[in-house]
């Protein structure tokens, strides 16, 4: 199948017209329109001591490593988008291995630092899981977690539907808590981005207002500090100079928080979540229902406490119930001990869960379960298919969340940041020329 037939299939007739007209006033014969779109998107994130993180299929890098440097240079995060623009779902395991493998290598020859891997058309398989875990990526990101902010029932019938083939085509996934942090499949870190991303907003939804789309993003965020997550945008640089202002307001929006917001790029979101999975928390007893506490983490550990009287060091307040707690080593007191317990016929796979998730928890019999902030059975796990443990980890981190007990635990984000913002793209394109010869690519590579 090739990209004009494919682009049909997926965005209807009307849309990939609508997207040829657009072609010519968004990208040049040169890269300076790129360019341009490029430092105005890094210039906004930096303002913000933030990096943005753009991905880029191998073929688009090797035709323009110059440009794609400077902006490495300028600070920007670079990440791979397949070797050519094409969906992996179309591939099979071992076509996905070494189209892979062929877009290392041209990012290798480039001399460029690459992390994380997103799919076009977030199009990803288990399969590919398994591949970017073997080439080594720290991370991916493709999982789509919609955020229900736009009343689609305010459009027209041709519109929604259009809408609706999006949210297929990117396998979205509703939003939640556990939805909105980063979660480990083996070694390799899977990174939420969300949608609606600025295509499904301009051109399938037409809302081209630069202020308007800022409100929308800023509600996302809105909804994402109230969850403690990470809103990663999806911005592509080709909309990057009309999209100035909407960014902006939303830097200024996340900015106007009242606890800080974390803009960062999603190489360093995987890196911090790799760190903070690997923090812990000790008790020691001292009788009296006080306990001497140790938390074993590195010193930008955001550390909270919940209905617990801390007896000796300084603490602040920061969101709903948690307090946080300006030391590693403190005396707490309370009624009950403030982790988490879980029966001895819950498999480990619970407890490594936990632990990833910076949740205290120690193993512990059924009559003693009354003495924790809450006791976890459950024998079967979190279940077979990557569905159902989604589902089985998004109840259990709402419930921890939710939980009106004494508790110690670990904030997501580093130096008592509420919420993370990851300002993301993908240089599908570069020039006119590029446009049009990935016609001919993914029509070689599919
Ligand atoms: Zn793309």
């Amino acid at each position: 199948m090739n990209l004009v037939s494919f682009s049909i299939r997926t965005k209807g007739s009307h849309n990939f017209v609508r997207r040829l007209g657009t072609v010519f006033t968004r990208f040049g014969f040169s890269e300076t329109p790129t360019r341009r779109a490029l430092n105005t998107i890094v210039d906004s994130v930096q303002q913000y001591t933030g990096a943005p993180t753009f991905f880029i299929p191998a073929v688009v890098l090797q035709r323009h490593p110059t440009l794609i440097a400077e902006i490495a240079r300028k600070g920007a995060e670079i990440g791979v988008h397949g070797y050519v623009h094409n969906d992996y779902r179309t591939l099979s395991r071992d076509q996905q291995f070494e189209q892979t493998e062929k877009a290392i290598s041209v990012f290798q020859k480039a001399k460029l630092p690459y992390y994380g891997f997103r799919n076009p058309y977030l199009g990803w398989t288990r399969e590919s899981l398994e591949v970017y875990a073997t080439l080594g990526f720290h991370y991916e990101s493709n999982v789509a977690v919609l955020h229900d902010v736009v009343d689609i029932s305010a459009f027209s019938p041709l519109l929604r539907s259009g809408f609706a083939k999006s949210l297929e085509l990117f396998q979205a996934v509703p939003c939640n808590v556990y939805a909105l942090r980063p979660d480990f499949y083996g070694a390799l870190l899977r990174i939420p981005t969300s949608i609606p991303d600025d295509e499904m907003l301009f051109d399938r939804l037409r809302i081209t207002d630069p202020e308007e789309v800022g409100r929308i993003w800023s509600r996302v965020m809105q909804r994402v500090y109230e969850m403690g997550g990470l809103y990663t945008l999806n911005l592509h640089p080709e909309r990057g100079v009309l999209c100035k202002r909407a960014l902006d307001s939303l830097l200024s929006y996340a900015r106007s928080r009242e606890l800080p917001v974390w803009v960062v790029s999603i190489g360093d979101v995987a890196q911090w979540w790799r760190e903070r999975s690997k923090f812990r928390i000790h008790m020691t007893p001292l009788g009296d229902n006080r306990w001497q506490v140790e938390a074993n983490c590195t010193q930008h550990a955001t550390v909270l406490a919940r209905h617990l009287e801390i007896e000796d060091q300084l603490t602040s307040p920061w969101y709903g119930s948690d307090v946080r707690v300006h030391s590693q080593q403190f005396i707490v007191c309370a009624n009950t001990t403030p982790c988490i317990g879980v029966s001895k016929q819950t498999p480990d796979e619970v407890m490594t869960f936990l632990n990833e998730q910076s949740y205290p928890a120690v193993r512990c019999t059924r009559g003693e379960s009354l003495s924790y902030a809450m006791y976890i059975e459950k024998p079967a796990g979190f279940g077979g298919t990557l569905e159902a443990q989604a589902e089985a980890k998004r109840a259990l981190v709402e419930q921890i969340e939710e939980l009106e007990m004494p508790l110690l635990h670990f904030g997501c984000w580093p130096d008592g940041n509420r919420a993370t913002l990851a300002i993301s793209g993908d240089i599908d394109s570069v020039t006119v020329q590029d446009f049009f010869l990935r016609i001919v690519e993914v029509f070689r590579h599919t």
